[in-house]
């Protein structure tokens, strides 16, 4: 498993269970966790799981790629593709990645099933992994190893339970004898694998399949937004009630299909800006997917305006945002709509941000430092402010009730951004205003 992060750990531990794997990383600190057990990062179960395989020694980690590849059968590439200004991918990683795996070919004399995992942007699987590693080796695809794409889905927060549950495995290759392989592999490891769940097709269409299934989704979350815009202009009109009426049909399926503060993390926003920028460079205006990029960020925009409209002058106000991670359930604040939202306040005057989240506050700290009073208590974060916005819909905010808003703030108006409480109990109490719903 060459890259140890969120899709090669998790990958490696559940794969642990059953075979011997080799995490290979350049993370000399990642490396010595593993081999001491523990998980370098927060994921639900990984840990538990990883002690588990650790003790049956099933698992180990290097950061020498010949030793690691000595007696593989597969191996998996799940280096970071991150964004570059432009919103290309950066490529660097995988391309020292795939030369040190040539290399290490050069060595053996065997034929090894290459998987790329990592996401990239279709035809670079064939035109810069596989001609590196060919040039590195001196062999040839196909002939003396294989090589696939074979995209992963899984979610940050249920990354384990996702790669143990996968809805679909998609393995894109044209070489048979690798097909075969890795049919064989995966039907060992999940048992029960029916014939719709596992398909093949060229390396170039698997790499789209996943760029255009984090393309998709992200839109059912846009479209759900935009609907809110047009539900805040009607009295009477709900976005839950709307977006669940419209989810129950089996064509459209509910999940992903809120109305909200926007979507952010590691995957969605990156994802989509590598699929724009790649249409581009090939004279292609992908108009939708643009538009979901575009509604995404009116959205925060639009959640700043609320604060501003319910407010007025913003100068000698006190803001609360509760929630700061991307989504409950992690620290990960990369791309979080948090981020975004706290800037609009701040370019407008506002005069504090008191910001509240239950295990993102060091990470926040890094991105938006001096600019924002950080407190993890709920309660004490309300304490004396204007206007409380729900940001993440972390459990503990949906314990609080309209009295704890009441009792603790300056000014109980609360702008719920992630539709959390029952919005004919709060508005009743308080100044309650919600996306997708019009103030009474
Ligand atoms: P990550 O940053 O958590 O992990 C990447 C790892 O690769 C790091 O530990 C890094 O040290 C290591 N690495 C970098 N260069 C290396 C090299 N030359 N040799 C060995 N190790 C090297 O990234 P991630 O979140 O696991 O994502 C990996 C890929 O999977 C990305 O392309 C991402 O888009 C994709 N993906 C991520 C998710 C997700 O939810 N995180 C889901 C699906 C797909």
């Amino acid at each position: 498993m060459v890259g140890a992060g969120y899709v090669g750990l998790v990958a490696a531990v559940c794969f642990a269970k059953k075979y011997d794997v080799i995490c290979v990383d350049t993370d000399v600190a990642k490396i010595d966790m593993i081999n001491n057990g523990k998980s370098p990062f927060f994921e639900p179960g990984l840990d538990a799981m990883l002690s588990e395989v650790h003790k049956t020694g099933k698992i180990l980690a290097t950061t020498d790629m010949d030793e690691a590849l000595l007696d593989a059968d597969f191996v998996f590439i799940s280096v970071g593709t991150p964004s570059l200004s432009s919103g290309a991918i950066d490529l660097s990683f995988i391309c020292s990645a795939a030369e040190g795996i040539g290399n290490a070919l050069s060595k053996i004399d065997r034929f090894v099933v290459l998987v790329q995992r990592s996401t990239v942007v279709p035809t670079s699987t064939r035109e810069v992994v596989q001609k590196l590693v060919e040039r590195a080796s001196g062999k040839t695809a196909g002939k003396d190893f294989g090589i696939a794409f074979v995209p992963e889905f899984l979610r940050e927060g249920s990354a384990v339970d996702d790669f143990l549950n996968p809805d679909r495995i998609i393995i894109g290759t044209e070489n048979q004898r690798t097909l075969k392989l890795l049919f064989q592999l995966y039907e060992d490891f999940y048992g029960n694998l029916t014939a719709e769940k596992i398909i093949g097709m060229s390396i170039e269409s698997a790499e789209l399949v996943k760029y255009a299934s984090n393309a998709f989704i992200a839109t059912k979350i846009s479209f759900a937004n935009e609907i809110a815009r047009i539900a805040e202009l009607i009295d009477g009109v709900d976005v839950v009630d709307v977006m669940r009426g419209v989810g129950l049909d089996h064509r459209v399926n509910p999940k992903y299909f809120n109305a909200g503060a926007g979507f952010g993390g590691s995957c969605f926003p990156k994802d989509i800006k590598a699929l724009i920028h790649f249409a581009r460079t090939h004279a292609f205006d992908p108009i939708l997917i643009e538009s979901v990029l575009e509604r995404n960020n009116l959205q925060m925009i639009h959640i700043a305006d609320l604060a501003e409209d319910a407010l007025g002058m913003m100068n000698d106000k006190r803001i609360t945002i509760l929630g700061l991670s991307f989504k409950p359930g992690t620290s990960d604040m990369r791309e979080a709509p948090s981020i975004k939202i706290i800037s609009e306040l701040i370019e407008r005057g506002v005069g504090e941000i008191i910001a509240c989240d239950p295990i993102a506050i060091p990470e926040a700290r890094k991105i938006l430092g001096e600019r924002v009073t950080f407190i993890g208590n709920p309660k004490e974060a309300l304490s004396g402010t204007d206007c409380a916005i729900i940001v993440t819909e972390w459990e503990i905010f949906r314990k609080l009730t309209p009295r704890d808003f009441i009792e603790t703030m300056k000014t109980p108006i609360v702008i719920d951004a992630r539709r959390i409480f029952p919005a004919e109990e709060f508005e009743k109490e308080l100044t309650y205003i919600a996306v997708g719903r019009r103030q009474k």
